[in-house]
C-alpha cells in the first residue's frame, strides 16, 4: 500500500518545481491559486517538504487537491502529485497548522468512532444474512465470490442491498465485507494518516485473504484503483462490479422495461485511475430496455471531478465542481443523472433535485428492470 516515506523521498529528491502538474490541474482556477506563478506554488510545496516551512500557497494546493488524476501523466519526473499531497497533510498536521473543518470530521470516523458511525447509518451486520464487518467475530466461511463493499457503501445502503440482489443470482452464496473496519484506506488517506492507510489497506487484505474467495468484486472504484496500484500478494481474483455484472448479464434474468434518458458521471478514479476503465457501465445500461443514454460534455476519460476531494479542503472549490457537472447533466436533458461511485453519488445525490435531476445508481437502474428495488 502507499508507502509514504517513499512518496516523501521521491519529491524531495526529484520534484523539480518546473510547474507543469499545476498548469493543466482544474481546480486551481477556483481557489486564491489563479492567476499565481505555478513554479512558486510547487516551490512553497518543496519547502514544505524540505524544511518544513508553511507557505499559503502550498496549504491551498494540498487541501484543494481533487484526486482527479488530471495531472499524473503530466509529471516529466512520474511523480504522482496527489499522493504527494496527501504527505503534504501529514507534514502541516505534524507542524500544528489549523485543520480544515472538513478534514477535522474525517479525522473523527479514523480516529476511532467507526462503530458510531456503523449504528448512526443503522446497518446492522450482526443480523444480516451475508453483511460481514467482522470477518473475526463471525468466523468466516469459505466461499466463493466476496462484494468488497467499501467504507462509503453503509452509507449508500440502499444501492448496496440492491447490488447484493443482483450478485445473488450470479452467485446465491455471496458473502460481503466492507464498512469502516475493512476500509481500503482511503479515508485516511484524505485525513492526512499516511501511516495508517497503509496498515488499514493490510487489514482490509487481511480480512478477504480470511474467505479464501475465487472472486473479489469491488463497489467503489477508489477502493479499485487502490487494489490496481498496490498489487497486494493474493490468490483471488478481482473484478470492479460494473465489469463483472457485465460479464453476467444473461445469468441476472430477464430485464423490463425502464423508460428514461439517461446520462452518465464516469469517476475520476475508474477512468483516470492507475488502469482506466473500460466501456462496461454503459454496456450494463445499453443492456436494459427503453434505457436512452445522452453523453454530456467531459466524459468517459475526459469526466469533471464531483468535487468531492476538494470539499473536505476547499469548500467553494468543490461546490464550484459540484455545480459545474451537475449543469452539464442538466443540459444533455435527461431525465437521470446515473452513476457507479459511491462517492460522487454523496456529492451530487442531495443537490440533483434542485436541478430536477434524478440521481441514480446504474446499479438501482439495473435492479428496476429485474424488479428489485
Ligand atoms: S489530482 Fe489534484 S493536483 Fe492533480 S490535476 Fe487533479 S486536482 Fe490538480
Ligand atoms: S510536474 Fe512533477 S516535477 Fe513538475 S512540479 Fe509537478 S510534481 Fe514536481
Amino acid at each position: 500500500m502507499f508507502d509514504s516515506r517513499k512518496v516523501r523521498r521521491q519529491f524531495e529528491e526529484e520534484c523539480t518545481a518546473c510547474g507543469l502538474c499545476v498548469e493543466c490541474c482544474p481546480i486551481v482556477s477556483h481557489t486564491e491559486l489563479k492567476g499565481a506563478d505555478s513554479k512558486k506554488i510547487m516551490e512553497e510545496i518543496l519547502d514544505l517538504f524540505q524544511h518544513k516551512k508553511i507557505g499559503s500557497l502550498a496549504r491551498t494546493r494540498i487541501y484543494s487537491c481533487l484526486y482527479c488524476n488530471t495531472c499524473t501523466t503530466h509529471c516529466p519526473k512520474a511523480l504522482y502529485p496527489p499522493h504527494g499531497f496527501f504527505v503534504g497533510k501529514a507534514i502541516l498536521q505534524e507542524l500544528g497548522d489549523p485543520v480544515p473543518k472538513g478534514i477535522s470530521s474525517i479525522l473523527k470516523f479514523v480516529g476511532g468512532l467507526i462503530e458510531n458511525a456503523v449504528t448512526s447509518f443503522r446497518q446492522d451486520p450482526e443480523k444480516s444474512d451475508c453483511l460481514i464487518t467482522d470477518v473475526i467475530k463471525r468466523r468466516a466461511e469459505t466461499c466463493q465470490t466476496v462484494l468488497f463493499s467499501s467504507c462509503f457503501a453503509l452509507i449508500e445502503g440502499k444501492v448496496l442491498n440492491t447490488t447484493v440482489k443482483i450478485l445473488q443470482r450470479i452467485d446465491p452464496a455471496l458473502k460481503v465485507l466492507g464498512g469502516f473496519n475493512y476500509c481500503c484506506g482511503e479515508l485516511h488517506l484524505i485525513a492526512g494518516r499516511p501511516e495508517q492507510a497503509k496498515i488499514q489497506f493490510d487489514k482490509m487484505i487481511e480480512g478477504l485473504n480470511t474467505l479464501s474467495p475465487e472472486h473479489v468484486v469491488i463497489f467503489c472504484p477508489t477502493c479499485n484503483m487502490n487494489f490496481e496500484g498496490h498489487h497486494p500478494d493474493a490468490k483471488w481474483k478481482r473484478t470492479f462490479i460494473t465489469d463483472f455484472i457485465a460479464g453476467h448479464l444473461d445469468k441476472i434474468g430477464p430485464l423490463n422495461r425502464v423508460e428514461a434518458t439517461v446520462t452518465v458521471h464516469d469517476p475520476c478514479h475508474f477512468v483516470r485511475g492507475v488502469k482506466p476503465g473500460s466501456e462496461s457501465p454503459r454496456e450494463i445500461l445499453s443492456a436494459i430496455p427503453g434505457v436512452k443514454i445522452v453523453e454530456m460534455e467531459n466524459t468517459g476519460k475526459n469526466a469533471l471531478s464531483c468535487g468531492a476531494y476538494a470539499l473536505n479542503g476547499a469548500v467553494k472549490a468543490g461546490l464550484e465542481f459540484r455545480d459545474r457537472r451537475l449543469n452539464q447533466a442538466k443540459a444533455t436533458g435527461a431525465d437521470i443523472l446515473s452513476l457507479y461511485c459511491p462517492g460522487c453519488h454523496m456529492v451530487l445525490g442531495p443537490e440533483g433535485p434542485n436541478k430536477s435531476l434524478r440521481i441514480e445508481s446504474i446499479l438501482s437502474l439495473l435492479g428496476e428492470s429485474l424488479g428489485i428495488r
